[in-house]
């Protein structure tokens, strides 16, 4: 990670950076879910200037899926609500999921399709099936994490659990999501999010903090999972990795997406930090003008930058 100079960019164009960065991941790495290592950097070279926002498997250029759409939800959630109304955010994603988004996590649609309450939803389906540990919370905190940064270190870390467990009710999903949100509260706040991640891992459940302590070490390379990307683990560890390694949001992001397998959500969730590091002006403009979010459930509204600048503005006020 680079350092940068001065004193950075500003809390709003780091704030901004955060939501738009996290979209622009996703759409990027969307074509090439499920794909190999490598494929996006053989399509697009170091130095390829135009054109990688391409499209595929079913998403226009610059399309971004259900990662930054269930993002948007949160986010419109927190500001209609003026907080944390955790029935009308789960509402939202109920609406949403009857709509047919063209993805959607195949445990997230189960909990919000299944005809539970809010309340009972995740954790029922997680004691039915004890498979809930996705990285489907972790995809679409960036809204959340800047919307609670500025409540502290506790609150974002609790608000991070809370909205995980309303689709995943395994409480080491709650964990991978809590550090995101106290990451993107340090960049935000311009210090080194980086530098920030051994006294991240104190905040960490005792129980779950060695899976942690391992994906997110200096030395964890993606090569060392030990699941699939889609899982939160190795997700969250992968984004650090790719963070840590590179020296611009561009350089980070294209290497989430190369590492191949679940590449929107692990660029969504590279976008997200390397944003608030490097700040909405860092995201090359080839990037932001293609990016859009269509948002299934609600009268077919599609999001582009200006809207979504809009919102970061709003969620960091
Ligand atoms: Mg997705």
């Amino acid at each position: 990670m680079t350092a940068l100079s001065g004193d950075g960019p500003d809390r709003a164009r780091r704030a901004a950076g955060a939501v738009v960065g996290s979209a622009v991941g996703d759409a990027l790495g969307a074509p090439f879910e499920f794909g190999p290592a490598g494929a996006f950097s053989r399509r697009f070279p170091e130095g390829t200037t135009g054109g990688e926002m391409c499209g595929g498997g079913g998403w226009d250029p610059g399309e971004a899926t259900d990662d930054t759409q269930m993002a948007v939800l949160v986010a419109e959630s927190l500001l209609e609500r003026g907080g944390l109304d955790l029935p009308d955010m789960f509402a939202r994603f109920q609406r949403w999921a009857a709509s047919e988004p063209k993805d959607i996590g195949l445990q997230t649609e189960q909990v919000l399709t299944g005809g539970l309450a809010w309340d009972d939803a995740s954790a029922i389906h997680f004691q039915t099936t004890g498979r809930a540990a996705g990285n489907g919370g972790l995809m679409r905190a960036a809204t959340s994490a800047v919307y609670f940064a500025h409540h502290g270190q506790e609150a974002t870390t609790a608000a991070a659990r809370r909205i995980t467990a309303l689709t995943h009710g395994d409480s080491a999903v709650w964990e991978g999501t809590a550090v995101f949100h106290e990451l993107v509260r340090v960049a935000l706040e311009g210090a080194d999010p980086v530098a920030a991640v051994p006294r991240t891992l104190a905040l960490v459940r005792p129980d779950h903090r060695s899976r942690y302590a391992t994906v997110l070490a200096d030395g964890w390379h993606p090569d060392q999972a030990t699941e699939f990307n889609g899982a939160v683990w190795p997700c969250l560890g992968s984004a650090v990795w790719a963070l840590r390694t590179t020296g611009s949001y561009e350089a980070a992001v294209r290497a989430a997406v190369d590492l191949g397998g679940d590449t929107d959500t692990v660029a969504a969730v590279t976008g997200g930090l390397a944003g608030a590091w490097y700040g909405v002006d860092a995201i090359p403009t080839r990037w932001t003008e293609p990016l859009h979010v269509p948002l299934p459930g609600s009268d077919g509204r599609v999001l582009r930058l200006a809207e979504l600048l809009d919102l970061a503005r709003r969620l960091a006020a």
